[in-house]
Parts: C-alpha cells; structure tokens; sequence
C-alpha cells in the first residue's frame, strides 16, 4: 500500500471528512484492521482565508509549497491537497515536489465521463465558482460548466466560509443550498458539484433528485484506489 499524503485544515472540518474516509476506503479494500497510510500536514486556515481574501495567492502558494515539501520527506508516495480553492496553486505546489499530485478536478471529471455527464452545474467558494483554474479542467475534458447566478454565489461562498468552516450546519442554508441546485437543474445542468469539500457536510444525496458528486468522496475514493494499485 503507498502512502497518502495530505495538506489539510482547509478546513479542518472538512479534513475530517477525508481522514474517515480514506480510512473507510482502505478497510472496503483490504478488511480486518487494515487502515490508510497517511501523513499530513494541517495549516492554520485562518491565515491562508487572509492571504485569499487578500488576492495574495502567491503568499498562500509558499506555505503550501513547504507544507508539500514536509509530506513528501516525511514519506508521502502522492499528494492530496483538500480543498478545491487551493488548486488554483496546484501547479506551484506541485513544481515544489517530486511526488505526483492527484488533482480533484481530473478525479470529479474522471467520475462525471463515468456517469455520461456533460453539462454539469458547480457550487463552490467565489473563486472557485468563477475563476478559470478549477472550470477549464473540466472544460479540457468535454464537460460544460453551469454556476449559480451572482446573489447564489454570494449566499453560497458567504455559508462556506462563515458557517460550514466553522462547523455550524444551518437549515436555511440548506434550503438556500438545495434552492440554487434545483435551479441549476433547471438550466440544464444533468448533476451538480459540490466543488467544496465542506458542502456535503450540508447537503446529501438524499435531500434531492439531482445527482451530487461529492468532491471530498471522489478525491478520497480515487486516494483509495492510487495506495492500492499495482
Ligand atoms: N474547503 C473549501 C474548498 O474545497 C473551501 C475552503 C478553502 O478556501 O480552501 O474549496
């Protein structure tokens, strides 16, 4: 089994997430006792929240950078960074490293070519929703890319960071969340993105018809499967 490295606490509510299911992954696999290897660092978010908010991503790319830097000495085989924002500097935390980074955007397009999606709908932070770097990764693959309107952007970039990165679930975010995927549908979007790792700790599979492609399953389920081949 290769070891998983992780840069984690983007949050910390959402590294959770991948930590169990990694391990949940490992243990389908192999059963018994059988868990994950993983090493991780895990940031202060409130300083890489500054520096994005700030449009001092550059700054952010040099703590990620040295975070990469400690994973891979500490015996990383591959690289996993849990948040989908924090792939707009994935090419510079990736020349930082010679260990392979597995990108969440080609594992979501991997799983949505397997589901015969081609047009889907994004739900994210601000900068994910609306900048090129997360979008045209899907776009290069034949996938079109729907985003909420300007005030859904607002609400749903407003929730992730006052509210599911500190690890309040509210309901009338929820139905705000559920609202803005049933009018994404509506535009044509066959599934929707939860193209932040936090957003399934709102919404589930469950509270809708449209299909929802969880980022933080997919990345993890395709770590899984990365630790174990060959
Ligand atoms: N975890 C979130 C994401 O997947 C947002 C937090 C961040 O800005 O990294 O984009």
């Amino acid at each position: 089994m290769k070891t998983i490295g992780l840069l984690g606490g983007m949050s910390w509510e959402s590294t959770q997430s991948y930590y169990r299911a990694l391990n949940e992954g490992v243990k389908a696999a192999l059963g018994g006792l059988h868990s994950a290897k993983i090493v991780m660092v895990s940031v202060d978010f409130a300083e890489i929240e500054a520096l994005q908010h700030a449009g001092r991503w550059d700054e952010t790319a040099v703590i990620l950078g040295d975070a990469a830097v400690a994973v891979e000495s500490a015996g990383a085989d591959f690289l996993l960074i849990c948040t989908n924002t924090m792939h707009k500097v994935a090419q510079q935390v990736q020349a930082q490293i010679g260990i392979p980074l597995l990108h969440i955007a080609d594992a979501t397009a991997d799983v949505l070519e397997a589901h015969g999606i081609a047009r889907v709908g994004l739900l994210g932070t601000r900068f994910t929703m609306e900048e090129a770097f997360y979008r045209e990764r899907l776009e290069a693959r034949g996938i079109e890319v729907l985003i909420p309107e300007q005030a859904e952007r607002d609400l749903v970039h407003r929730v992730i960071y006052e509210e599911l990165c500190l690890g309040r679930i509210e309901q009338a975010s929820k139905s705000a969340y559920l609202d803005i995927v049933q009018a994404l549908a509506r535009k044509g979007a066959q599934g929707v993105i939860l193209g932040c790792t936090e957003i399934a700790l709102l919404i589930q599979q469950a509270d809708t018809e449209v299909p929802l492609f969880d980022t933080t399953a997919i990345h993890a389920r395709s770590a899984v499967e990365w630790a174990l081949a060959g």
